[in-house]
This record gives C-alpha cells, structure tokens and sequence, in this order.
C-alpha cells in the first residue's frame, strides 16, 4: 500500500492516458487564469500530449 498520490496544488486525478492507458503523467505546463487552470499534461510512457482544464470553485 504505498499507492499515494503526488503531492500537486489540488489537482485532479482520475486522468488516464488514452494511447497507453496508464496513469502516469507529468505536468508539461500550468497556466492560470482567473476563474480557470489549464493544465498539459505529457504521459511518461508513450508521450502523449492531454490537456485539462479545471475550474476554480470558490
Ligand atoms: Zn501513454
């Protein structure tokens, strides 16, 4: 049981990798906005390219 989720300012998980289908990803680059984060992400394994976009509640 050593499954534990980096550390990252309250991101999102449940992201999987739609070429390879693994859950590894590192992030390629953050940008904020005001009421939304973008974020793209880069999968370790095949290198595919997603991008998230998550909304800032509060
Ligand atoms: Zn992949």
């Amino acid at each position: 049981m050593s499954q534990q989720p980096e550390a990252d300012d309250g991101e999102q998980l449940g992201l999987e990798c739609p070429k390879c289908c693994c859950w590894d990803f590192r992030a390629y680059y953050t940008r904020r906005q005001a009421k939304r984060i973008r974020r793209v992400k880069i999968c370790r394994h095949c290198g595919q390219r997603i991008t998230t976009t998550e909304r800032i509640v509060g």
